[in-house]
């Protein structure tokens, strides 16, 4: 072994942390005014999109009024509105510098995907010369056919009629990508098969949205609001990630392949100290975060805070809430922007839910809400006492959509990424509950106590008007731990996590609060006839918190006692994926989805295979990518670190020293058996899973079996990352790649 060999790694990853300490602040060029002064962000805001606004400003009127109808109605655009728009979009891109446009779309993936065509085509003149043009028609804009038979379908398509559909989704602004190299339109559609069923994960999302429009109209108007016409759900979701530099992602296969660390024994210095949070963000994290707040904002994005999360080299994005269609496509937009400027930084955005073990994971909370088409916010308390009223009201439908479908909420977040974060002492817990804050709490307990069942709308205001508007004020009352919280005006869903698309959770959420409605505006329906309607709705208000309660819950949802307790009240506690996917194949809990038309039973079933698979073969990569690395990094490293252990004992002469070095070699050699005997485990174990083709007995094979012997070679591993001389280690450290930006 030549001495150079034998430093290769230590001398990679020594350049990495140089070039990591030393990495430039990129400097961005933003909109300038004539003078040469930076414009302000309102000056440019949205200046990359051509939604409504700008619809109504460039089309034809007539045009611009068929758009409307067809958004509104639910009609079909005619032919030539649909020519007409394609060419005004076609001239403001054009005149933009696009070339090229593309249908954005969902995929079950869970990722977006995009097919490219550009806006040429070719002419014929009299001379028989060909000439180039730009153009772009109306079925262009509207309808796609993207070779689809490679995404998945969960077996809802056979080959002879494999085809996808990509349609325009008219409610959701079209918006320009600029890279170094060219400028390309992509169109928001949604994605479908055949015979109409959604291929994709913002279909049912649109669906839910609508839904839960028509039943809380339904509902709102026995309440009292006779003129309410439209329900809009409201979605902030907040974006937590990970930045590393690019030299040490460079030298990390794991996180090359599989978007985490498989390996890595903890830093001494982790999160302990808690200074990481909200601390000043180091210059070329902040030059980073402007340049993607630059880019956001031209695509009509409207981020509004930056800061720094708990964990060391983790930080937080979070937009101003907006329409949930909007704000979903907003936050895959925002994914994708984080990734691209940070590479432009010379860093790697992770948006996995657990990059690093030790230290916490990412999360993406969504901030939920209901507005009427007045724009008031339905979960806000109000100044009259009908609107107090209403709230409660709101409230208690909401606790019941939970309440009866919190196994399928915990379905619709389910992920290999999100099975490490979830109750992992950080995070919210597996099992959902719903936390309210002490002053909800007393109030719905005297409400269900009957104190006021009796009340006129004075008691109500007695209980409210004084003490409910406060509510939204007090941000004392958090409970970091729970999964689902009233926050003021709104829910936050704390348990998604950081890499997912929210239209999965969310369209969960809305087809269980819509379905609630519906159930509750029976039930007053019955109130009703007997009862004056502000007493009718106390009545059901206390109903619903009498059945409801067992999902309230505002202890700290981390505690064992929890588990204990939550098992007692009969929640269901769905650790892992495989326990969570289960609840896609119970009739039962799946019900909502199907009576609310957000998912067919058939694309419900195709959605449960895709995650199996998806399941599958992620940690079939994960296993895959653990057994190389040990292979071919850490075993040859500890077989170097043997030898060294080796010569330099036989160089000792002194007996006393020969003597506690033997315990030193000892030690290895107990750790380096482990690693190897570990190894062989896992590796039989999963070529031995590689022959079942049960997808589904695969999956559990995984989860009881695999995952435990991946999990203890990984301890092995570590154990003897912390044994092996640094110069011979041959993986990034979690010190480096988590506290460089420190130095920096
Ligand atoms: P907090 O600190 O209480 O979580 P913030 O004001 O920071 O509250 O808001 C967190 C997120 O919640 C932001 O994205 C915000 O826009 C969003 N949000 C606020 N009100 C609503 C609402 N009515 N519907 C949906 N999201 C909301
Ligand atoms: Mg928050």
């Amino acid at each position: 072994m030549s001495e150079s060999s034998s430093h290769a790694a230590s001398a990679q990853r020594s350049m990495a942390f140089q070039a990591a300490v030393n990495a430039p602040v990129r400097k961005i060029d933003k909109v300038k005014d004539a003078s040469g002064k930076d414009l302000p962000i309102s000056e440019y805001f949205g200046s990359l999109t051509f939604g409504l606004a700008q619809m109504r400003e460039k089309l034809p009127k007539d045009a611009y009024n068929n758009l409307i109808k067809t958004l509104d109605q639910g009609k079909k655009l005619p032919k030539e509105t649909a020519d007409s728009i394609a060419s005004a979009i076609k001239e403001w891109s054009v005149a933009k510098g696009v070339t090229h446009f593309c249908h954005w779309f969902q995929p079950m993936t869970g990722l977006t995907a995009e097919k490219h065509d550009a806006f040429i085509s070719i002419q014929h003149t009299n001379h028989s010369e060909l000439r180039v043009m730009e153009t772009f028609s109306g079925s262009q804009l509207i309808q796609g056919e993207p070779d689809a038979s490679s995404f998945p379908s969960g077996g809802m398509r056979s080959t002879f009629e494999a085809r996808g559909y990509t349609a325009w989704d008219p409610s959701s602004p079209l918006f320009i990508i600029e890279e170094e190299n060219g400028k390309t339109l992509c169109i928001p559609t949604v994605f479908f098969g055949y015979h109409g069923q959604a291929l994709d994960n913002k279909t049912p999302l649109l669906r839910s949205i609508g839904v839960l429009s028509t039943e809380a109209v339904h509902f709102l108007k026995l309440v009292g609001d006779v003129d309410a016409k439209k329900v809009q759900t409201t979605l902030g979701a907040e974006q937590e990630y990970f930045l590393v530099d690019k030299n040490f992602a460079a030298l990390r296969p794991d996180l090359l392949m599989t978007g985490r660390t498989l390996l890595g024994a903890s830093s001494a210095r982790g999160q302990q100290l808690e200074d990481h949070y909200f601390g000043s963000i180091p210059s070329r994290i902040k030059s980073f975060m402007q340049e993607s707040e630059f880019e956001l904002y031209r695509l009509g994005i409207p981020v509004k805070t930056r800061h720094n999360e708990v964990a060391p080299s983790q930080f937080e994005l979070a937009p101003i809430f907006e329409d949930m269609n909007i704000a979903s496509d907003h936050n895959l937009l925002t994914m994708e922007v984080l990734k691209r400027v940070a590479l432009k930084h010379g860093m790697v955005c992770l948006l996995h839910e657990k990059p690093f073990a030790g230290v916490n994971g990412s999360g993406k909370h969504n901030n939920w809400s209901m507005a009427n088409d007045k724009g008031e916010n339905l979960l806000e308390p109000g100044h009259t006492p009908h609107q107090n009223l209403r709230f409660l009201a709101c409230l208690a439908v909401v606790l019941r959509a939970v309440y009866k479908n919190a196994s399928a909420m915990r379905a619709a977040i389910a992920s290999p990424g999100n099975d490490h974060r979830l109750g992992a002492n950080e995070a919210p817990p597996a099992i959902i509950s719903v936390f309210l804050g002490s002053l909800l709490e007393n109030i719905l307990n005297t409400i269900e106590a009957g104190k006021v069942l009796k009340a006129t709308e004075e008691q109500i205001i007695d209980l409210g008007v004084s003490q409910i508007p406060n509510i939204s004020k007090d941000y004392t009352d958090r409970n970091r731990t729970s999964p689902f919280a009233f926050t003021g005006n709104k829910f936050e869903f704390r348990a998604v996590g950081s890499s997912q698309n929210v239209a999965v959770p969310m369209s969960f959420l809305n087809a269980a609060v819509a379905a609630s409605f519906q159930e509750c505006a029976e039930q007053l329906k019955d109130l009703l006839k007997k009862k004056k309607r502000d007493e009718a709705v106390m009545e059901l208000i206390r109903q619903v918190v009498k059945e409801t309660k067992s999902i309230r819950f505002s202890g700290n949802g981390y505690s064992e006692e929890w588990k204990v307790e939550a098992k007692k009240r009969g929640l269901p506690i769905l650790n892992t994926t495989p326990d969570a996917l289960e609840v896609l194949k119970d009739k039962k809990a799946t019900q909502f989805l199907i009576d609310m038309k957000v998912l067919s039973k058939e694309e419900i079933e195709s959605r449960y295979h895709i995650a199996v698979e998806r399941y599958v073969k992620t940690l079939d990569i994960e296993h895959s990518s653990i057994l190389e690395l040990t292979s071919t990094y850490i075993i040859p490293a500890l077989e170097k670190q043997m030898n060294l252990l080796g010569r330099s004992h036989d160089a000792m002469t002194l007996p006393a020293l020969k003597k506690s070095h033997k315990s030193r070699m000892t030690e290895f050699e107990e750790v380096f058996s482990d690693v190897l005997a570990r190894y062989e485990s896992l590796k039989a174990k999963v070529e031995k899973s590689r022959k079942g083709h049960d997808e589904n007995k695969r999956m559990w094979d995984i989860v009881e079996d695999l995952q435990p012997a991946s999990f203890k070679l990984r301890e092995s591993v570590d154990a003897a990352e912390l044994l092996v001389a640094d110069e011979l280690w041959p993986l990034p450290k979690y010190r480096e790649m988590l506290l460089a930006h420190n130095l920096a």
